[in-house]
Formats: structure tokens, sequence, C-alpha cells
């Protein structure tokens, strides 16, 4: 796999606990995964990773029944949401602690870290549970 498409800077700023979205080196568009062409302005440059606020509103959402990862455990059943960030790019992520019958489209979510099994994982929770 070519660097350009490598999501090991993402995963070592999971690990810092820091969330890193790939942006277009031309234009500053930030686009998660990266992508081989920007969406905006077609360069194809290697994208650069900025560092994000992991703040943003829950897009669109799908509630599963079946544990599909080994490496992550999330009592069944969990949301599986896209995040739209504040900075633009969208992302998928688990969305905890929310109860199903509340969830609402646009609501506003941010991003929190959880470690299982050694590993960082990242997980999006109700920005507004703590008063945040
Ligand atoms: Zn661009």
């Amino acid at each position: 796999m070519s660097p350009r498409y490598s999501l090991t800077a993402h995963r070592e700023g999971l690990a810092r606990h820091e969330l890193l979205i790939s942006a277009c080196a031309a234009c500053g568009t930030q686009q998660f995964p990266p992508k081989a062409v920007c969406t905006r302005c077609g360069d194809t440059e290697t994208p650069q990773w900025n560092a994000v606020t992991g703040e943003g509103h829950l897009w669109s959402y799908a509630t599963f029944r079946k544990t599909y990862r080994t490496d992550f455990h999330l009592p069944s059943p969990y949301v599986v949401a896209v995040i739209e960030l504040d900075e633009g790019a969208r992302i998928y992520g688990n969305l905890v602690g929310v109860p199903m019958p509340s969830l609402r489209i646009g609501q506003r979510v941010r991003a929190e870290f959880t470690t299982d099994d050694g590993e960082s994982h990242l997980i999006f929770v109700a920005a507004d549970k703590e008063g945040t």
C-alpha cells in the first residue's frame, strides 16, 4: 500500500489520544480517509495530517446487533455513526452512551479515546453529556 493511503499517521495519533485527519496539501480541504485526488481542487499530492478538535455532529447512523470486530468490544446493540467534524470531514465511529431512542441527526458529539486490549480506539459521545 502506498504511504499516500496509509492510515499510520491517524493510528499513531489515536495512540496519543489525538485525532488526525488528512487534508489536501494544496487547498487544505479535509477528507478522511485520504483520497488519491482532492475532491475539491483535484490535487494529487500526498495529503498532510492535521489535528482536529474531534467536535462535530451526528450526520447519520446505523444500529448493529452483531459484533464484527474482535479487537474492540462494545455491548450489542451498538451505534456506528457518521460524524461530520466541525472542520468539515466526515468520519465513521462508534457513538457510545446515547440511548438509541434519543439519537437525533444533527446532535452535537465529541471524540473520546478508549483503550481496549492495549490499543487506543476512537469513540464519540454526546457533547452535552458533561455540559460541553
Ligand atoms: Zn484540494
